[in-house]
């Protein structure tokens, strides 16, 4: 991938060449950010970047034989890492683990139709469901394997390690590599959750937080993939910085995702318990997609409104009634209420996303946050 193609990031992708060009790469990076910000897109094109051929200022070349591998995912220089259960389809020698390697040729399709992808995409691609996903200790053995051998084309060796809070306890093996690996190795560690990752690596890395993209930036990026201006922007707003998001709002407006949005505030403002129900089996027929949208506009909602109350500035993007809707919240709410709700929807989208009896969650979310603002 190259830089041009990952949205954003301006300056840490001009950060990253600067590294490359000086030649004081840090030997073990931590990019930290949500999968719609584009963390892994940013290490695909860094590694890229060290091993192209005829780099400029700006961006690799994409022309040389390093670009083509790395755009295919082959480069031998770059060793990839991410969570995983054992893959049925292959066949091991009775002394032979399970390593992320197994997976390649799903990981490389994957990465394909999946630019910004997250964990439960990933899950969904090796068609595991509610099994435990882990990187094991065969894994890190093999990194440990890989980086002891000389690089085949590239000056560097790019170790990309995807969601390493995976790690357990056996990410500890890997301590001493990262600390002090063997010349012109990188390690770039791409996660999403800071409190999930072993102390002892995270002391070990540099860590780049990867901030969440620009609504301009999206915007744009909407544009250029042929979405009208209007929708675009609108998603843009409604996305928070996250692309992955973006995509999946685009799909939204074929279920009237705005009108039940501030229908499902209006039932729980007005604390009409009668319509609970009829919410919640709305809510469970949508499917998991647009159950997580609703939650995220419900999220992004409340956000304005707390806004509208802190700062006094109405957000001109949103329309007349979900201006109404803010109004009535920033009236309501104190501070803590907000952030009691924010934390019940975040948990919500988590129950979601893992499959739970959403007819029931969606059921005590309404009375929940009922109970939290008229008490
Ligand atoms: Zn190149």
């Amino acid at each position: 991938m190259l830089f041009s193609e990952v949205i954003g990031h301006a300056n840490l992708k001009a950060n990253m060449i600067r590294n490359a060009k000086s030649g004081a790469i840090p030997h073990a990076q931590l990019f930290l950010g949500l999968s719609g910000s584009g963390a892994l897109p940013l290490a695909l094109a860094y590694a890229q970047y060290l091993h192209c051929e005829n780099p400029t200022d700006k961006d690799a070349c994409g022309q040389c034989a390093a670009c083509n591998k790395s755009r295919q995912l082959i480069h031998p220089d770059t060793h990839f890492t991410f969570p995983f259960i054992p893959n049925p389809d292959v066949k091991k020698k009775s002394d032979e683990k399970p390593v992320s390697a197994d997976w390649m040729g799903h990981w490389r399709k994957f990465l394909e139709s999946h630019a910004y992808p997250d964990v439960y995409d990933w899950m969904d691609a090796m068609a595991v469901e509610n099994k435990q996903l882990n990187i094991t200790s065969a894994e890190c053995a093999e990194i440990i394997k890989h980086s002891n051998l000389k690089s085949f084309e590239s000056k560097y060796k790019v170790f990309i390690i995807w969601m390493p809070e995976y790690l357990d306890k056996e990410g500890n093996k890997l301590l001493k590599l990262l600390e002090e690996p063997p010349a012109d190795t990188i390690f770039l560690l791409v996660a999403e959750d800071e409190k999930s990752i072993l102390a002892t690596i995270l002391s070990r890395t540099q860590l780049t937080r990867i901030p969440p993209l620009a609504e301009g930036d999206i915007a744009e990026a909407l544009l250029k993939q042929g979405v009208p201006a209007n929708q675009a922007n609108q998603v843009a707003r409604l996305s928070e910085g996250n692309y992955r998001l973006a995509q999946d709002l685009l799909h939204t407006n074929d279920f009237g995702f705005e009108q039940l949005l501030i229908d499902w505030w209006g039932i729980i403002l007005q604390n009409r318990k009668g319509d609970f129900v009829a919410f919640a089996d709305q809510f469970s027929k949508l499917g998991r997609e647009k159950q997580k949208y609703l939650i995220i506009g419900a999220i992004s909602l409340l956000r304005q409104a707390l806004m509208l109350q802190q700062m006094r500035q109405p957000s001109a993007l949103w329309n007349e009634q979900e201006q109404a809707v803010c109004t009535a919240l920033a009236q309501r709410l104190q501070l803590k209420q907000f952030e009691r709700i924010v934390s019940l929807l975040t948990k919500l989208h988590g129950y979601v996303e893992r499959n739970g009896n959403t007819k029931l969650l969606g059921l005590n979310a309404c009375i929940h946050i009922a109970r939290i603002i008229n008490g």
